[in-house]
C-alpha cells in the first residue's frame, strides 16, 4: 500500500524538501518519536577477532560521579534513530543546568513509507560496489536504524563499520543509496621520536619500564609492527639505542614518544586515557593509498582487524612532510586523538572532526608547552605547514569561526578551537589547569561533537572541577572565536555553584 517506486526516489533524492510538501506528505506518515536510554546500542558484531570491540562500544562515555544527566536516545517503532543522541543536566534541586543534543521528540519527524529495510548483506554489497570501497570488506559491526535526512524524514538503514584491506570505514545505507560513507581513520601529523620536542630536536635516550620481555618495542601499552620485507627492532638487553640514520631509529623513536605522550595525558587526568583494547598498535613507515607516506593516522579498535586501536606513521617524501616518524607531536597528536575518542565518536560529521583535531593539537599543546605542532616536520618550501617550515599548525593564531577567510579544511579550521582553548590560560591559569576541564568535558560530550555541546560541556566540566569560576571566562572566549551565534541563549552564570 502506498508505495510509489517514482515518490521514494524522488524522496531519496531529497526534492521533497521545499517544492512537493503537498503531495510528499499525503505519502509520509508523522514518526512516533520515543526516548530510550543509553547509546545507541552497537547491535549485532560480527567478525570481531576479540571481545574487545564490542566493550568500548557499550562502555565509553560513562560520565563521572558528578555528572547527573544520563545519556538517551530516540526511537520509532523500537528502532533507534541513527546517531542522535541527548541528555539533560540537572542539578540536586532538579533544576536544569544545561541540554545537549537535540530532544527529537519536539521535531515533527516523518516516516518514509516507500523506502524498505535492506538485508545487511545486500546493505554491504551496495558499499562494496561504492566507488570509494571497490573491494571486498569485513563487517565489524552493524545495527540497523533510522537515518535522519535534512528534510526531516527518517529512512530505513544500517549503520554498519567495515574493514577493508588497508583500512576501516563507517557507513549508513539505505535500500536506495549509501548516505554516509566515511574512513574510519582521523588523519594528521605532528612531532616525534627519541627526538626531542621543541626547535632544537636532537637524538635523547629516554627509560621506559614498560617493555615486555620479548626482546621487541611491546609492552602493556603499545607495540610496533614494521613494513613487509623489513625486521622489528630487537635487543636481548632491552637497549634499543640506535643512531639517528638507523632506519630502526624511527621505530624507537615512535615506540618512546608514543610511552612519554601516555605518560604526560595520564598525568592530566588519571581518566584521560581509555586503556579498552590496548596495546596499541603503531604501524611504522607506513605507506598509505596510493603510496602516500605524508600522513599519520589514529583508528578506533572498532574499525580494525586486530581489534585493537591503531596508530599509523608515514616516513613523509621530504617535501611535502618530513620526520613524521620522529617528532615527538606526530605520534602525540594521533594518540591524542584516542583519548578525544572517549567522549567524541563521530568522525565523519564536520563539527566532530573540527573538534576532534582542535582537541587533540591543544592535548598535545599542553603537554609540550608549545603551540607549533611538528616543529621537525615542515620542509622550508612545504605549503603542507599553516607557517611554512615552522608548524604543521599552531594555536597562535587569531583565526574566527566567522572569518570571511577562515580556512574550509576541517584540520585547519581547527585552530579555532586549540586557538581557543590556548588563549584560557590567562583566565585559568595554566594549559594543564585548561586541559583538564577538557579532559573531563569529554565526559559530557554525546558520540557526535557540536560546537554549542563542547562549550556546554566546558562550563558544566568547570563547575565540577572548580565550582564553575570559569565558566564564563570559557564563554567569552567562545564568542571572541565567532562562535556567538552556536552558543546563543547559553548563560555561562547559570554553570556557577
Ligand atoms: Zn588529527
Amino acid at each position: 500500500m502506498r508505495r510509489h517506486v517514482q515518490t521514494a526516489l524522488a524522496l531519496l533524492a531529497g526534492l521533497a524538501t521545499v517544492g512537493s510538501v503537498g503531495c510528499g506528505n499525503d505519502d509520509k506518515k508523522r514518526a512516533k518519536v520515543a526516548p530510550a536510554a543509553g547509546l545507541i546500542d552497537g547491535g549485532m558484531t560480527k567478525n570481531v577477532r576479540n571481545a574487545c570491540t564490542a566493550a568500548v562500544v557499550s562502555t565509553n562515555l560513562t560520565a563521572t560521579e558528578s555528572a547527573r544527566g544520563a545519556i538517551q536516545h530516540f526511537t520509532v517503532d523500537s528502532i533507534p534513530i541513527c546517531g542522535h543522541h541527548h541528555r539533560v543536566i540537572e542539578d540536586q534541586d532538579g533544576l536544569v543546568v544545561a541540554e545537549l543534543g537535540a530532544d527529537l521528540r519536539s521535531r515533527a519527524l516523518m516516516l518514509d513509507p516507500e523506502s524498505v529495510w535492506p538485508t545487511l548483506s545486500d546493505a554491504v554489497t551496495k558499499i562494496e560496489a561504492s566507488p570509494f570501497a571497490g573491494e571486498r570488506l569485513d563487517v565489524s559491526t552493524a545495527h540497523r536504524c533510522w537515518h535522519l535526512a535534512t528534510d526531516k524524514v527518517l529512512h530505513p538503514a544500517w549503520e554498519i563499520t567495515v574493514i577493508g584491506e588497508r583500512s576501516g570505514w563507517f557507513a549508513t545505507v539505505g535500500s536506495d543509496q549509501v548516505f554516509k560513507f566515511n574512513p574510519a581513520a582521523i588523519h594528521a601529523a605532528g612531532r616525534v621520536a627519541t627526538q626531542s620536542e621543541g626547535v632544537d630536536f636532537q637524538r635523547i635516550e629516554v627509560d621506559l619500564d614498560t617493555m615486555d620481555d620479548s626482546g621487541f618495542l611491546q609492552g602493556p601499552n603499545f607495540r610496533t609492527t614494521v613494513p613487509t620485507g623489513r625486521t622489528r627492532a630487537s635487543a636481548t638487553n632491552g637497549n634499543f639505542l640506535f643512531e639517528t640514520t638507523d632506519p630502526r631509529f624511527i621505530e624507537s623513536s615512535l615506540y618512546a614518544n608514543a610511552e612519554l605522550a601516555l605518560q604526560k595525558f595520564r598525568a592530566v587526568d588519571p581518566d584521560h586515557v581509555s586503556v579498552d583494547c590496548f596495546p596499541f598498535e603503531i604501524m611504522v613507515s607506513y605507506v598509505g593509498q596510493g603510496g602516500d607516506v605524508n600522513n599519520a593516522f589514529y583508528e578506533p579498535a572498532l574499525a580494525r582487524r586486530s581489534g585493537k586501536p591503531g596508530i599509523s606513521v608515514g616516513d613523509g617524501n621530504g617535501e611535502i612532510l618530513r620526520n613524521l616518524g620522529r617528532d615527538p607531536d606526530v605520534v602525540g597528536h594521533e594518540l591524542a586523538h584516542h583519548v578525544v575518542y572517549r567522549g567524541i565518536q563521530n568522525i565523519s560529521d564536520f563539527e566532530s572532526l573540527v573538534l576532534h583535531e582542535g582537541l587533540s593539537d591543544f592535548f598535545v599543546y599542553a603537554a609540550t608547552g608549545n603551540a607549533c605542532l611538528g616543529e621537525s616536520i615542515c620542509p622550508q618550501n612545504s605549503g603542507a605547514c599553516w607557517s611554512r617550515g615552522k608548524c604543521l599548525r599552531t594555536a597562535e593564531n587569531s583565526i574566527k569561526l566567522t572569518d570571511s577567510n577562515a580556512p574550509r579544511d576541517f584540520h585547519r579550521l581547527s585552530q579555532v578551537i586549540s586557538g581557543m582553548l590556548w588563549d584560557l590560560e590567562s583566565d585559568i591559569g595554566s594549559h594543564t589547569a585548561t586541559a583538564k576541564i577538557v579532559s573531563h568535558a569529554l565526559n559530557w560530550m554525546l558520540p557526535t561533537g557540536t560546537y554549542r555541546d563542547f562549550i556546554t560541556a566546558m562550563m558544566l566540566a568547570d563547575r565540577d572541577l572548580n565550582a564553575g569560576r570559569s565558566a564564563c571566562a570559557i564563554y567569552t572566549e567562545a564568542e571572541t572565536r565567532g562562535l556567538s551565534e552556536e552558543i546563543s541563549g547559553l548563560d555561562c552564570s547559570q554553570f556557577r555553584k
